[in-house]
């Protein structure tokens, strides 16, 4: 039994720490020692005074002047220039522009997206299969996700256009992955089946245990939705042999920030993993985060970041994607222009066959990207890549979070700016020396677990004998 729980100590990162002072390099502490991050690389070096000398040596060598007696650099450079295009390869259908909860929040306004509800025809998300075969680079596996609104008001469409994109893939010798993003409160066992068959990714919306997610996520008529999605999480968890992973995502709010609670109930619930996402941007404002909120959001998730650790160390999953998909961004680091792919690899395709940057631009001008009839049009994308790229983004030039926060989500900053960026570099900054422990106390465990396939210990003395470089 893990000793945790919402009240257990946890380390308090203050803005001192994590606000940027040089572009090129930030001190970092672990539990054990304090650490110097080298942008440039990805490096984490021990800051004793003869290292931190070679730090600025490798910084410098980030700039172009690469010094010879560096041991290590992990950071591949990608995209140092905006791209003129990107093929596509992952496309979310907004199969039904319809849903039957009313959060309160909800950024697709309760699935219409500021229109009138609608679902895909059959004709749309066929369509838009082949523009995605055609457009995948071969030899790239192909992502097909479900959203809405709520996917399930559309049956039909998808279970036709999964079995459709199966057989193209089988037919043209291509891997394909589907997933779904789903209330769950409609799932039936014929759905069940379905992501059984086809090794879906379901990912649950759901804001917290009983109350804490009622009163963000009721129907529309009011009544409260948790207990209908606990009874369907049932049919989802008790498949046996289950092929689909299940995964919760929780919309953060100032009526949810209480993160340990929520992470210890959906563990409980027998979810695969965990993600919190803050809510920065809403149609009408409602449950925006704001001033003081994103402190004592960053309290809570390192909490969590605490318990994740103390499972770590116990050989125990306590699977928090948030956790996770840092420490990947921290290991395989590269100096990533773009936060996603929204409006290159990635589009979502509204209910009508528009092409939208992604799931939350849908039927937004601003994300305009062509049709699924005619394709992408070359230009707004074209536009989009540069306009997004990081190079472009004038606040981000002496963060020294930059290639690790690549300058945040698009909807976001278009939207409201850039509010929570003591938030992200507090994050990064905790998560910087989480992956510096976990590394020093278990370093092929931890490369397992980030699916490193070197998983080897590549942990290596520098040439002065003084320090470590992850
Ligand atoms: S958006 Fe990210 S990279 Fe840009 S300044 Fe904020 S934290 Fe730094
Ligand atoms: S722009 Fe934002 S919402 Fe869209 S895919 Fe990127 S991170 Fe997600």
């Amino acid at each position: 039994m893990i000793p945790i729980g919402p009240d257990m100590d946890y380390p308090v990162i203050s803005l001192n720490e994590t606000s940027p002072l040089d572009p090129e390099y930030h001190f970092v502490n672990s539990t054990s020692r304090q650490l110097v991050f080298i942008v440039g690389s990805g490096s984490l070096l021990d800051s004793s005074a003869v290292l931190f000398r070679k730090a600025n040596t490798i910084a410098d060598g980030a700039n172009g002047n690469e010094p010879s007696d560096i041991v290590s650099i992990k950071a591949s450079y990608r995209d140092a220039v905006p791209p003129k295009a990107v093929p596509i390869q992952s496309l979310s259908l907004a199969i039904a522009q319809k849903c039957n909860l009313g959060c309160t929040y909800c950024y697709a306004e309760q699935g219409t997206f500021g229109g009138k509800p609608d679902n895909m025809s059959s004709e749309v998300a066929k369509a838009s299969v082949d523009r995605l075969f055609l457009s995948a680079p071969v030899g790239q596996p192909i992502t097909l996700a479900f959203m809405g609104g709520e996917p399930l008001f559309n049956r039909e469409v998808l279970h036709q256009t999964t079995v459709y994109a199966a057989e193209n893939a089988r037919l043209s010798g291509r891997e394909i992955k589907f997933s779904i993003t789903t209330n769950a409160t409609l799932i039936r066992p014929e759905d069940v089946a379905l992501f059984q068959q086809y090794y879906f990714t379901v990912t649950v919306s759901i804001d917290g245990i009983g109350g804490s997610n009622d009163k963000l996520r009721p129907y529309i008529s009011g009544k409260g939705s948790f207990e209908d999605i606990k009874e369907k999480l049932g049919l989802l968890m008790s498949v046996p042999n289950r092929k689909f992973k299940v995964l919760a995502r929780v919309t953060v709010t100032p009526k949810n920030i209480g993160l340990p609670e929520i992470f210890l109930g959906l563990l409980d619930l027998g979810f695969d993993s965990i993600q919190f996402s803050p809510m920065l941007k809403s149609p009408t404002g409602a449950e925006e985060l704001s001033g003081e909120d994103f402190n004592f959001l960053l309290l809570q998730l390192i909490k969590c970041g605490e318990m994740f650790r103390i499972g770590f160390n116990s050989k125990q999953l306590l699977a928090l994607q948030n956790v996770m998909s840092t420490l990947q961004r921290i290991h395989f680091y590269q100096l990533e222009s773009y936060p996603c792919g929204a409006g290159g690899g990635y589009m979502g395709v509204s209910a009508e066959g528009g092409l939208y940057a992604c799931h939350r631009f849908v039927n937004d001008k601003e994300g305009y990207m062509g049709t699924i009839e005619e394709g992408v049009n070359p230009e707004k994308q074209r536009e989009w890549l540069n306009d997004r790229h990081l190079s472009n983004q004038n606040a981000c030039a002496s963060c020294w979070a930059r290639y690790l926060c690549s300058g945040s989500c698009h909807h976001e900053v278009i939207k409201r700016g850039r509010p929570a960026c003591d938030y992200i570099r507090g994050w990064l900054y905790y998560c910087l020396g989480l992956y510096a422990d976990l590394m020093e106390s278990d370093p092929i465990g931890l490369r397992l677990l980030l699916g490193d396939k070197k998983a080897v210990c590549t942990e290596t003395e520098t040439d002065d004998g003084t320090g470590i470089i992850y």
